[in-house]
């Protein structure tokens, strides 16, 4: 069966931006194609925004601010966020099967991503009319209460590895707090968010309230970053794109929420569960192929437990079948050619400083996909803690193991990086597990259960991993700002 036939590419695929309530071409007219990472086929094409396209986009979001969206009670706004989680479950595997077409994630992922994106709309929708003040007692003599004001116009940079997730986990705070927003996501994953531009809509969200540009970072994202009419700046990426967008910003005092890279430890201490501990690491560095901000990159492992692991992962790893989402592959593509080569490079790399390669380690071939971007399932074994691999983030299918002879040992390993996302434990012993996570420098800690948590639970980095918080009620301090009123009785 023809590739046409066996991964047909739906109809009505967006070919628009969505500005101030319109589905506009660029202003340059140029279009950016956008491929199925699984076969190199073209799938759609999107437009490519320039500085005009964003002005037109901020100038919008800046009126329906000041404007409709102003009017909208607290409660209004959470009807319509409520409303749109519902639509996204209604076309949840249209858009499931899109979110797999264009990056590529097993379609049970994308299945996953999609519901998590109706939860976050559902989620925030019921925080709109309960962001509520403080009143400062202050004597008989004065009154003084404070405002939760929405921060402004905001800005949010999408990554392409979770694209609907990630918009809706910025843009449900956002707009539950009465902020407006411009979303810019990845040049290589932008259909989803411009769908869910279209579901806004038709939950009766306010033209210019929400508005999705598409475009390169260095072009369409650079000038919204740098637009003085955008107040915050929430960003999901890679460490150096991070801090050209905070300098960005830092031009015109905007805010910013940085969410960055990570090499997150997954500890398995002597006394651990292994079958959980093996269930839980496979999940952490396989999920949508290693591409994942809070992957569980670094098994820090007990010795006396190195081997039973090791005898358990390998297998696992091997028996990990490559494949295209669509047919739910156990592990799908890397999103591009770029990306590919960037994680054979860190491992050849490896392998030519004498680093023992277990399982893996070269470019995964599929039949009937040669033009696919994949990479078998490596585990790179008893890696030293200053090597290259076990520092930076690989950004793919490639675990790094590192033994260690206690479990203060443990710690200290756990924190030798310069990232701090998250960190993993797996252990009976509760008190262990509760001094690891009073002594990691991480956002989250997971007892247990490698990713546990979810939509409520906030999340956000330490170190270079970034900072301010996204998900649960945390999030919400990134859109508004307090105002503090006081007067004087006479
Ligand atoms: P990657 O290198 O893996 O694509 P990036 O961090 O560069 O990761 O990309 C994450 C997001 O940031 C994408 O939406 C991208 O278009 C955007 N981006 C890239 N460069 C810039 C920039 N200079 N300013 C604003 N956004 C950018």
């Amino acid at each position: 069966m023809s590739q046409a036939t066996r991964w047909a590419i739906p109809d009505g695929l967006p070919e628009k931006m969505f500005i101030d309530g319109q589905w506009v071409a660029s202003a340059s007219g140029r279009m950016i194609d956008t491929i199925d990472p699984a076969t190199g086929r073209v799938i759609g094409r999107f437009p490519d925004a320039n500085t005009d396209d964003v002005d037109r986009a901020v100038a919008g979001a800046r009126k329906a601010l000041g404007g409709e969206w102003r009017a909208t009670t607290p409660t209004m706004r959470g009807r319509i966020l409520a409303r749109t989680a519902a639509l996204i479950r209604e076309d949840a595997e249209r858009l499931a099967y899109i979110e797999t077409l264009e990056s590529g994630k097993p379609i049970r992922e994308a299945r996953g991503d999609i519901e998590t994106a109706a939860g976050y709309f559902e989620y925030y929708a019921g925080i709109a009319d309960k962001l509520q003040g403080d009143s400062i007692p202050l004597g008989p003599d004065f009154m003084s209460f404070t405002l939760h004001e929405p921060v402004g116009v905001t800005a949010h940079i999408i990554p392409w590895n979770f694209p609907l997730v990630t918009t809706a986990r910025g843009a449900g705070p956002a707009l539950a707090a009465g902020c407006t927003a411009v979303i810019k996501p990845a040049e290589q994953t932008s259909l989803t968010s411009l769908i869910l531009a279209d579901i806004l809509h038709q939950a009766g969200l306010p033209a210019g309230v929400c508005n999705v540009i598409t475009g390169y970072g260095a072009d369409a994202g650079a000038s919204l970053t740098a637009h003085p009419d955008v107040s915050h700046v929430t960003f999901t990426g890679s460490v150096p794109t991070g801090k050209t967008v905070m300098k960005t910003a830092a031009d015109h005092v905007a805010s910013v929420t940085l969410e960055l890279g990570g090499k997150s430890p997954l500890v398995v201490l002597a006394d651990a569960d292994l079958d959980a501990a093996v269930e839980g690491t496979l999940k952490a560095i396989y999920l949508n192929a290693g591409q994942v901000c809070s992957a569980g990159s670094r098994l820090v492992v007990e010795r006396s437990v190195h081997a039973a692991m090791m005898e358990r992962l390998v297998p696992a790893s091997e028996a990990l079948a490559l494949g295209h989402g669509l047919d739910d592959a156990q592990l799908g593509p890397l999103i591009s050619a770029e990306q590919l080569k960037k994680v054979a490079d860190y491992v050849d790399g490896a392998r030519a400083r004498s680093v023992s390669v277990a399982t893996g380690g070269h470019i995964g071939e599929v039949t009937d996909m040669e033009d696919g971007f994949f990479y078998t399932p490596t585990i790179l074994d008893q890696v030293s803690a200053d090597e290259k691999v076990v520092q930076e983030e690989i950004f793919g299918p490639v675990l790094c193991v590192q033994v260690v002879d206690s479990p203060e040992q443990a710690i200290a390993v756990a924190n030798g990086t310069d990232f701090g996302l998250v960190a993993g434990i797996y252990t009976r012993d509760i008190n262990r597990a509760l001094e690891f996570a009073r002594d990691v420098d991480s956002g989250q800690v997971f007892i247990n259960q490698f990713f546990a948590g979810g939509i409520a639970t906030p999340f956000g980095g330490t170190k270079q991993s970034g900072f301010g918080r996204e998900k649960g009620l945390a999030a919400m301090a990134s859109y508004y700002r307090v105002k503090c009123i006081t007067t004087r009785l006479t």
